[in-house]
């Protein structure tokens, strides 16, 4: 019998929403670090995947269509993770161009936002960084920092741009019912992104998953870029409870960020079903 070592990296992003890495520079890293297998998943945009597709192709590397959603339910933000999708699909790509006009208008909020904490030039500047791409708050804490204005990315956050902060923007999202859909109709697979990151009670987790199963939801991550032993152990928990296949993903962004890189993840536990047999 032979061996095969497969590398999957389901989640990471590029210049065409907030990554650094142009999707060609994005495909020749994660060859390097060893990935066989890639989904590149910009926050609401397609826009990446023709690029990383071929440069993937003439890597050797498997490719899988892929996008980051940003959704919600409960008056709660959620990122579901589309994966294995039809990038032509009408009905997937008109919902995210709601999103991407949504995302346009917040950008002129936020920086008024900062203009009135006495922080001025952010709308330009995250214009002209994002080149086309799709704006996130990211990019406004990138200027922040440049502008000294924090010494973090995380401080810029816990500052500004957080949830209650005085930059904070409430935007509703796609509804998570119809992300789902959307996915599903496009012949792909919804998963829950970075479960853990939501900071929910296990009674929200619950009924969180439970919606999210009802809705036609198919996977969860069971191992990100940031996962312990002990985080990975509970969302395997979960996807058992619930019926969900086990995703992996970096949520890589930024070789910047040393701690976060692609394709470096603790393995999946041998005892559940991978995202990729639903394939
Ligand atoms: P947005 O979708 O525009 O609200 O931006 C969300 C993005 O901001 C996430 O995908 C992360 O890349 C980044 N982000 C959110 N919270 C933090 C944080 N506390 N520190 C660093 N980056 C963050
Ligand atoms: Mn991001
Ligand atoms: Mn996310
Ligand atoms: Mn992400």
């Amino acid at each position: 019998m032979t061996e095969t070592t497969e590398t999957y990296d389901l989640h990471c992003h590029s210049t065409a929403s907030d990554g650094s890495l142009t999707p060609t520079e994005l495909v020749a890293r994660a060859k390097e670090m060893g990935v066989t297998t890639l989904a590149l998943t910009d926050h609401d945009t397609l826009a990446g995947q023709q690029e990383a597709k071929h440069a993937a192709l003439s890597n050797a590397m498997t490719f899988i269509n892929g996008i980051e959603v940003s959704t919600v339910w409960e008056n709660k933000s959620f990122h579901i993770v589309g994966l294995n999708i039809n990038l032509e699909h009408s009905e997937l790509n008109s919902g995210i161009k709601k999103l991407q006009a949504l995302r346009e208008q917040r950008v002129k909020k936020i920086a008024l936002k900062l203009e009135q904490q006495s922080i001025a030039g952010s709308y330009d500047a995250v214009i002209k960084a994002t080149k086309g791409g799709v704006v996130t708050r990211t990019h406004f804490a990138d200027y922040l920092l440049a502008q000294n204005q924090v010494s973090t990315k995380q401080e810029a956050f816990s500052r500004y741009l957080g949830q209650g902060k005085p930059a904070f923007v409430a935007t509703i999202w796609a509804d998570l019912c119809d992300a789902i859909a959307w996915i599903n109709h496009a012949g792909g697979v919804a998963v829950v992104a970075h479960p853990l990151q939501y900071k929910m009670t296990e009674s929200w987790m619950r009924r969180f998953l439970l919606a999210f199963k009802e809705l036609g939801g198919s996977g969860i991550e069971v191992v990100t870029g940031r996962s312990h032993n002990a985080e990975i152990n509970r969302t395997l928990h979960y996807a058992e409870k619930y019926g969900l296949a086990a995703s992996v993903g970096s949520d890589f962004h930024t070789p910047n960020d040393s701690s976060i890189e692609l394709g470096r993840l603790l393995p999946l536990p041998k005892n559940i079903t991978p995202i990729w047999e639903l394939f």
